[in-house]
């Protein structure tokens, strides 16, 4: 596919396709790419088949294994809880590293063409890079902040990536890793600045435009790229007339990290050179903990494109998304991934919706003991069980 950047604060277009930001707005200046494709190939899966919507460069090898492709499951018993005509959910924790991050890292992974790959994570972006690193046998550096779960750590060492554990918060670990990929000249996989990385994971929306259109879908929110990129995709789809109808987007934050709210809200501060920023953001939804969002302004607009809103979540409803997921839904959410639920919870929202459950549970064991309680502890004798059980 052909394609041209455009810079999204001044407008100005012609960009090279290297160019990760505009010359002249500088690093806020965040590109994105412009193309009228074709529709998906309907002989291949996964993200190959949507080759002829993305932007590859010509002659990329492409990692072998299968990203994407996600399952959608009809959930009629949360959707009956949630007061919803109907409900599915778009497990994205079924992608190879378990999250939706793989799309945006299989993106990266792609067009740094043996390059090596840094990028700064609360985790997932992380572990999904290393992966895709690793089926192409490129280099992958990591800087997680020191709060990052250790499932998510542990991921990426066994998948061979460089990982720096940065004392202080993801916004640290941002800082960083920016400084040493303009020391080193390494390929930034930051879907904060990387054009392409709403690109990967505008496939997300893509998929979710071959089926049967919802009054709303449901999307967390922490920097932003993702909301922004499934938004795009659904509009391409919709562009293309396969999905029939565009969804309202309800964009959940968490209350303790929602920078990207006030600002849809109107009472922020952002400026063109001054992101939002929510003051020591910690929520239990690491994916979703950003205190300095870069991509606001794009996931603002989808969000308002849509006729949607936006809403933030306690992690006690998080909690309780998290149980509702698995316990009415079967599917096993990490926090970030069951804050889409509590939003539809949380909001009157009418008619049908989707909630893209972006992480697997297995990403954060500890969220999920907060969230799941502990098991009863017995020996090995009937007479003490019967004693506790009716305890
Ligand atoms: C990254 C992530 C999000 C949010 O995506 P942003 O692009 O930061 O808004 C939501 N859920 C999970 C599981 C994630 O890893
Ligand atoms: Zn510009």
């Amino acid at each position: 596919m052909k394609w041209t950047l455009h810079c999204s604060v001044c407008g100005s277009k012609d960009h090279p396709a290297d160019a990760l930001t505009c010359a002249s707005c500088g690093i806020w200046g965040i590109l994105e790419v412009e193309a009228s494709g074709l529709g998906p190939d309907q002989n291949a899966l996964g993200m190959e088949r949507y080759l002829p919507m993305l932007p590859i460069p010509e002659g990329a090898a492409l990692p072998a294994i299968l990203v994407g492709n996600t399952p959608v499951c009809e959930a009629p018993r949360l959707a009956d809880k949630l007061g919803l005509s109907r409900l599915r959910l778009k497990d994205e924790g079924r992608n190879p590293s378990g999250s939706l991050k793989d799309r945006a890292s299989w993106m990266g992974a792609v067009h740094a063409q043996g390059r090596t790959v840094a990028c700064a994570s609360t985790g997932n972006a992380a572990s999904s890079l290393a992966v895709m690193c690793a089926t192409l046998g490129e280099k992958a550096v990591i800087f997680v902040p020191e709060r990052a779960p250790a499932p998510k750590i542990a991921q990426l060492q066994v998948f061979g990536a460089r990982v720096f554990r940065v004392k202080g918060s993801y916004d640290d670990a941002y800082e960083l890793c920016a400084q040493a990929i303009d020391h080193f000249g390494w390929y930034p996989r930051s879907a904060a600045i990387n054009p392409y990385m709403v690109e990967g994971k505008k496939t997300c929306g893509l998929e979710l435009g071959e089926i049967e259109a919802a009054d709303w879908v449901a999307i967390s929110v922490g920097d932003g790229c993702t909301v922004a990129g499934i938004w795009k995709g659904l509009v391409e789809m919709h562009q293309l007339g396969i999905l029939s109808r565009l969804p309202r987007i309800l964009g959940v934050q968490a209350l303790r990290a929602k920078a990207v709210y006030k600002e849809w809200r109107g009472k922020g501060d952002a400026g063109p050179a001054r992101p939002p920023r929510h003051a020591l953001a910690r929520t239990m939804a690491d994916s979703i903990s950003v205190g300095i969002p870069r991509n606001w302004r794009r996931a603002v607009r989808a969000i308002d494109e849509s006729g949607g809103r936006m809403v933030c979540v306690s992690d006690a409803a998080i909690q309780e998304a998290m149980r509702q997921c698995a316990r009415l839904g079967g599917v096993y959410a990490e926090p970030a991934a069951a804050a889409a639920v509590a939003g539809l919870a949380d909001v009157e929202v009418e008619g049908s919706a989707i909630a893209v459950v972006s992480g697997s549970g297995l990403k954060d064991v500890a969220g999920a003991q907060k969230a799941g309680g502990a098991p009863t502890d017995v020996p090995a004798d009937l007479g003490a069980l019967l004693e506790r059980m009716n305890a």
